[in-house]
């Protein structure tokens, strides 16, 4: 999957964050280079990935308030802000944003940021282990380091939950997890290390193999490259007999967490059919399944060019989970 779902979301809601408060300030957008953290006076292009440069906001959401925090995992500082309505009675629950594999700051996440508070959640986003301010190193993605960097990446999320947990104002909230693609195996690792999730929403995510994975993307090109197309890919990976590195089915199989996964069925960066068929065979009635017909990684119809709203999904779903009354 690499990091394009972080790259696209980028040019789909710049132009939402160009109206927010931003500084004059440029940088890279996340990207498949290690040029991320150079910050510039004027717009223009990455000398070293040739992407065209973003500017640095400051995100605000209406009727929230924002502060910068500071949690700890182990002896890293990660860096987050926490957006909470002004008016507490309103608070629908708690949510954390978790990242897919790019190097992503909490602005490179709004667009879960801003879900979440359309949705009437508080909410946690941070800067990803070694991006932004957080300290430590990002990690590319690699099969081989796949289980050690997720088993890191999730213990980073457990300190965003007990962060989460210990403010005053959402003693009596559920809490949740939402992120895509690479989130869909950080999330359910996190809730096999801490039982104060209540719910997780899952877009674009994986339910097999990091090996199993990235073995389809390079069948597919990712959708970027040349690569075979999706059918052929589903055909192939079900004759895969290489190194897992990190796999999430044991977890998912028992998982108590009540979960909604969205699948679109145009999305090359993931292996979405092996994904559900996983998802199904496991027969755990925690897991929902909602499909987006035509959509890609990033919940756009590829066939109307609209983008998904995923709220008119989530919105009944957690009434029935409880979530909302
Ligand atoms: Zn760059």
């Amino acid at each position: 999957m690499k990091l394009r779902l972080t790259i696209i979301l980028f040019a789909a809601f710049v132009f939402y964050q160009s109206c927010q408060g931003q500084t004059n300030q440029y940088r890279c957008p996340p990207c498949g280079f290690n040029c991320h953290h150079t910050l510039y006076d004027a717009p223009g292009t990455c000398p070293t990935c040739q992407m065209t440069l973003i500017p640095i906001s400051d995100s605000k959401i209406k009727g929230y308030h924002k502060s910068e925090v500071q949690f700890k995992n182990d002896d890293i500082v990660l860096n987050g802000v926490y957006y909470t309505p002004y008016a507490t009675e309103a608070i629908k629950g708690a949510v954390v944003i978790v990242h897919g594999s790019a190097p992503s700051t909490h602005e490179d996440v709004f667009f879960y940021t801003k879900m979440a508070s359309d949705l009437g959640f508080s909410v946690l986003a941070y800067d990803k282990r070694g991006v932004g301010k957080s300290q430590g190193t990002y990690e590319y993605f690699s099969v081989s380091r796949s289980t050690d960097w997720f088993n890191l990446l999730a213990d980073d999320l457990v300190a965003a939950i007990d962060w989460l947990k210990r403010q005053p104002e959402l003693v009596d909230s559920k809490v949740g997890l939402i992120g895509g693609s690479q989130a869909g195996w950080i999330m359910p690792l996190a809730t096999h290390k801490s039982n104060q999730v209540d719910f997780m929403i899952i877009g674009e995510g994986v339910s097999i193999s990091a090996g199993e994975e990235a073995y389809f993307s390079n069948l597919t090109g990712d959708g970027v490259t040349d690569g075979i197309p999706i059918s052929e890919a589903d055909q192939k990976l079900k004759d895969f007999d290489g190194f897992t590195g990190f796999d999430p089915r044991k977890i998912l199989e028992d998982q108590k967490v009540k979960t909604l996964w969205f699948f679109g069925t145009n999305d090359p960066v993931i292996p979405v059919n092996a994904s559900i068929q996983a998802l199904e065979n496991f027969n755990n009635p925690n897991h929902t399944i909602q499909i987006l017909p035509h959509g890609d990684h990033n919940f756009l119809n590829t066939k109307t060019g609209e983008r998904y709203d995923l709220t008119t999904f989530i919105r009944p779903w957690l009434m029935s989970i409880g979530v909302y009354h």
